[in-house]
């Protein structure tokens, strides 16, 4: 499969690796930064690239730690990076252990890491800058907490907003073809058109 997943911390908060074999990706190091480079090490993967769905602490506990181990700085959504003093003090709240780090902002368009290319959708709604990330060579997808097995991210927090997150949900991520995996930030995969097909939380028409 092209996709390894890592599941992290008090939120259960899914770090995935996409790959094609010898190039790979990192979304998310949630925590641990050991586990995420032995996992790379182990299966003979090179790590391209990082990039974060949307700047809530618990997707980002180990950004700091793979920078320094890597050299790599992950791109998140600009309109998160803009907000980031609010989005991130949530975590503190929680007792996290949210060292600073870098990060470069970005807007949706397409990104290469070696043999990997994406396509970043804007998908705000559960935080401004929340992104999802298309790969349609391997045919999967990363949504972060915008889309989840049979449910949809929270909207009440900072920056949230229900309709916004429906309207993201429909028109990126449910344009997407039905084959395609889903990969959330929390719990198990699934697929564009089972989402479609059975998320009561947001059906495939409003
Ligand atoms: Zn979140």
């Amino acid at each position: 499969m092209p996709v390894i997943t890592l599941s992290f911390g008090l939120f259960e908060a899914n770090c995935h690796i996409v790959h094609n074999g010898r190039d790979a990706v990192v979304f998310d190091p949630a925590d641990d930064t050991c586990l995420v480079r032995d996992t790379l090490a182990a299966q003979g993967l090179t790590l391209r690239g990082v990039a974060l769905t949307h700047l809530h602490a618990d997707h980002c506990l180990g950004c700091a730690g793979l920078t320094e181990a890597t050299g790599l700085i992950p791109i998140v959504g600009k309109e998160d990076w803009e907000d980031r003093s609010l989005l991130l003090c949530k975590g503190m709240c929680f007792g996290m252990d949210l060292k600073p780090f870098s990060a470069i902002p970005v807007s949706e368009g397409r990104f290469s890491w070696g043999g990997l290319e994406c396509e970043a959708l804007h998908t705000p709604g559960h935080s401004p800058g929340s992104l999802c990330y298309y790969f349609a060579g391997q045919g999967v997808a990363i949504t972060g907490d915008v889309l989840f097995y049979r449910s949809v991210g929270r909207s009440d927090l900072p920056g949230g907003n229900a309709g916004q997150l429906m309207e993201s949900i429909r028109s990126k991520v449910y344009a997407l073809p039905d084959s395609v995996l889903v990969y959330p930030g929390h719990g198990p995969a699934t697929s564009v058109g089972e989402e479609k097909a059975g998320n009561s939380f947001c059906p495939a028409k409003a």
